[in-house]
């Protein structure tokens, strides 16, 4: 880190083209020095030392497949050790559109591990590094399938479904320690994510596909403006607001020692009197899980 860098270092994931890069780009013009992560070394270094030439910041590369374990291990390494870190960003990301019953199962092996499993070890290496520090930002990249599973693949969905649920979780958790959390969900965005999956963005129809750059930029907005859940591309911002104000309703709904009056069975009674948890309900909310309430 540069001696008078204030916002240190950001680490992105994916970095070496689409998203990633653009977050790369816009990081560091925002000041922040970069550690950029991905397979493509020579990717990597074109962009940084394009970066390092317009922004003057401190550009390093680090070469990983994370889906190898050892790679993988070497990221979350240096998530633990380098102190200048001070945001993540995990980017990294393969889908796909098959049919579940189409897709091959090595593929959905390959999703879950770089979808999943590598972004929850790589979170798992910086937030306690941050929560120490008293400061740190994590952005998770999920997508819009991770509440609307039917668009895309289901385990791809799934994938995302899972970091919006993280996110929430972590937010949950380590706000209150000084951690600044963001889930960002984009819609089609333009990028080679498209031609992996055997299907061009080019021929999704007309108007429903944003620039990366435009997705970046408006991500970073939200992030500014302290939201949890970014949806880029939703035109009514209280659509969500809505659909998340009744998801929590409903979760203080959940506990109580009887079935919900449909689904009891003429004649039978139920073994508990209904009661409610709801001060297990409260206590959750309050972010002190009640440990007499086992939900596993
Ligand atoms: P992209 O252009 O294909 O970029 C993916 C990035 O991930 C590349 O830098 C790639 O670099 C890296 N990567 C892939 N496999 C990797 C591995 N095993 N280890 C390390 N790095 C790996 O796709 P993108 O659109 O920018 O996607 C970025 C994120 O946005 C993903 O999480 C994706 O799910 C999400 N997203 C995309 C869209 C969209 O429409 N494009 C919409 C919603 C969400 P290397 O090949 O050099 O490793």
């Amino acid at each position: 880190m540069s001696a008078t860098n204030a916002k240190g270092t950001a680490l992105i994931t994916g970095a070496s083209m689409g998203i990633g890069a653009i977050y790369a780009d816009r990081l560091a013009r925002r000041g922040y020095d970069l550690i950029l992560v991905a397979r493509n070394e020579a990717r990597l270094n074109e962009l940084a030392a394009r970066l390092k030439g317009e922004t003057g910041r401190s550009v390093k590369t680090l070469q990983a497949d994370l889906n190898e374990k050892a790679d993988l291990a070497k990221v979350e390494q240096v998530l633990h050790e380098d102190q200048a870190i001070t945001m993540l960003v995990n980017n990294a990301g393969i889908g796909a559109v098959t049919p579940l019953l189409a897709t091959d199962l090595a593929k959905v092996d390959e999703l879950i591990a770089l979808n999943v499993t590598s972004l929850t070890r790589l979170t798992y290496a910086a937030a306690p590094a941050f929560v120490t520090r008293g400061r740190g930002t994590i952005i998770n990249i999920a997508s819009i399938v991770a509440i609307s599973p039917e668009t895309l693949n289901g385990v791809y969905g799934a994938t995302k479904a899972y970091v919006l649920a993280l996110t929430h979780s972590l937010q949950h958790e380590l706000a209150g320690k000084g951690l600044r959390i963001q889930a960002v969900l984009p819609a089609a965005t333009a990028t080679d994510f498209w031609d992996k999956t055997g299907h061009s963005y080019q021929n999704l129809p007309d108007g429903t596909v944003m620039s990366a750059e435009d997705m970046v930029d408006a991500a970073l907005v939200g992030l500014d403006q302290g939201e949890l859940v970014t949806l880029p591309s939703l035109p009514d911002g209280d659509e969500w607001t809505r659909f998340e104000a009744a998801r929590r309703t409903m979760s203080e709904h959940f506990f109580h020692s009887a079935p919900a009056r449909r689904y009891t069975t003429a004649g039978r009674v139920p073994s508990t009197s209904p009661s409610s948890f709801s001060s297990a309900a409260a206590s959750t909310r309050s972010g002190v899980v009640n440990p007499s309430v086992n939900v596993s």
